[in-house]
């Protein structure tokens, strides 16, 4: 069983991250997005197993304690984390994993696994930043500004990821992101493992 692809995808609140990864998982049934845990609260409409495992800051530190995540961290003062079991689980059962992750969650697994994919989702500028996360009507308005200054320190980290997509058209960012999915499956490592049965068969005497 050739084991699946790991990868990080990170970018400033507003990016249109989220969309961008259910629609590729969408149309991918082996590439699968890993479910966080956080300790922020539930925003209207938001499911719980779904968009996140909502936990208590208890849970949170005991799970911690217990080594149960890959990585974790503080953003907008919660505590969100990537459950270890499971990534690895899903990996050996041969599905790519995406990491929905901020920077330094990214900086954490790339160290832990050096084969992570890193991708950086920007916006086509910071107006439209500013409408999106506007237009998403979930948050306060303090809650917004917060956001647009701590999405100046995020788009900074843009250096660290090994692609990056600007999410300007949805349909030709999608496109970007499906190529790239693709590209890491053809890569000679991956295919040689995928197609070992009919290598021997190509280079038997
Ligand atoms: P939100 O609360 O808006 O869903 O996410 C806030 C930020 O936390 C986003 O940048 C998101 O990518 C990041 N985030 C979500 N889950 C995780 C996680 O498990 N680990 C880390 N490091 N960041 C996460």
């Amino acid at each position: 069983m050739t084991k699946g692809i790991l990868y990080t995808v990170s970018a400033p609140s507003g990016a249109g991250k989220t969309s961008l990864v259910h629609a590729l998982v969408e149309s991918n049934p082996e590439v699968c997005v890993s479910v966080s845990h956080t300790t922020r609260a539930k925003r209207p409409g938001e499911v719980d197993g779904l968009n996140y495992h909502f936990t208590s800051h208890e849970q949170f530190e005991s799970m911690l304690e217990q080594g149960a995540f890959l990585e974790h961290a503080r953003v907008f003062g919660n505590l969100y984390g990537t459950s270890q079991q499971w990534v690895e689980q899903t990996l050996n059962s041969g599905i790519d994993v995406i990491l929905e992750i901020d920077w330094q969650g990214a900086e954490q697994v790339r160290r832990l696994m050096p084969d992570t994919v890193s991708l950086f989702i920007l916006p086509p500028s910071l107006p439209c930043l500013r409408q999106r996360l506007t237009g998403r009507g979930q948050d306060d308005p303090e809650v917004i500004a917060a956001r647009m200054e701590e999405a100046m320190n995020e788009i900074s980290h843009y250096v660290e990821a090994d692609y990056l997509i600007i999410n300007d058209d949805f349909t030709i960012a999608l496109a970007q992101f499906q190529a790239l999915i693709t590209s890491q499956h053809l890569r000679q490592q991956f295919q040689a493992q995928r197609h070992r049965e009919l290598l021997s068969a190509l280079l038997a005497k």
